[in-house]
């Protein structure tokens, strides 16, 4: 705990570009967003997924580059992805390049974002006014329209068929694909003594001739779950940036250290030294 608390204490905040951004200029870019540069991959099919240091809140009303944030994702990211492919949950993942980035398959990104939720907290809680830390009775998916100049929108699946963003069978399979690493993910942070509150996943298709399959796309890191640590409650995801909690590296870096992907003898989580 001591040790925890030292490691929040700061965050190194640069406005500076880094080497990697600036070598990184040479590629083709396919898609710049708030947290991570989609480049063109090695083969068709394939993409490379750089991950920034750059942290975002509220529509990116709120900004921040945090020291070492794209490199613990990017690890952490690899770690979930592939556990999830190891019990048969399709990933976009293929393999972890380098500190920064990581070689996916190319897939069409259904216009949604999933989220599934155990605890209520963040909008849940300010829309139906339940207290955050609630235990929900069974967890809860939500879809939310993926438009960041209309704050991406809660919608239902009503909305979902007419507008035609996906077919009742992608949502069927996308459905069962979100329980299914709800259970995954869980199961593995309470073994590290963590609560999964809630998360965001996105699903893409893959093309196959006639046929597309689905497979979970973007990322699984601290910037897209709540999580809590289970004995003190405290926060080790985005909402310590979001919230002004202290130092997001800090908290990452201790999820990180649960799953010993980083030494837990890192205090200073300023610039994570990672284990191959
Ligand atoms: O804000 P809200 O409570 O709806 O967020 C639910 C979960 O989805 C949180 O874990 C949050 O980090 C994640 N989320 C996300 N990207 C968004 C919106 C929410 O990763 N654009």
């Amino acid at each position: 705990m001591q040790a925890l608390e030292r490691s929040f204490k700061t965050d190194v905040i640069t406005t500076k570009p880094s080497f990697e951004r600036i070598s990184m200029a040479r590629r083709t870019k396919i898609y710049e967003g708030k947290a991570k540069i989609l480049y063109e991959g090695p083969e068709l099919g394939t993409i490379v997924q750089y991950f920034k240091d750059d942290a975002t809140a509220f529509n990116a009303e709120k900004k921040a580059v945090i020291e070492g944030k794209g490199v613990l994702n990017n690890r952490l990211s690899e770690f979930f992805m592939t556990g999830l492919n190891e019990i048969g949950v399709p990933t976009h993942f293929i393999k972890r390049l380098n500190m920064r980035e990581q070689l996916v398959r190319s897939c069409e990104i259904i216009p949604l974002e999933i989220i599934v939720r155990n605890f209520a907290a963040g909008s849940l809680s300010k829309r139906l006014g339940i207290e955050e830390g609630t235990r929900l009775p069974r967890p809860i998916v939500e879809y939310c329209y993926k438009d960041d100049s209309l704050g991406d929108p809660l919608v239902t699946e009503e909305h979902i068929a007419a507008f035609g963003w996906a077919s009742q069978q992608d949502m069927d399979d996308t459905l069962s694909m979100a329980l299914r690493v709800n259970d995954f993910l869980s199961g593995l942070m309470l073994g590290v003594g963590i609560r999964l509150a809630d998360f965001k996943i996105e699903i893409g298709r893959i093309y196959e001739e006639d046929f597309h399959r689905l497979v979970v796309a973007d990322e699984i890191s601290p910037d897209s779950c709540r999580l809590w640590d289970i004995k003190t409650g405290q926060k080790l995801d985005k909402d310590v940036f979001r919230r002004d909690l202290g130092s997001l590296s800090g908290a990452y870096t201790e999820v990180a250290q649960r799953f010993g992907i980083i030494p837990k003898n890192t205090i200073n989580a300023q610039k994570p030294t990672l284990i191959n």
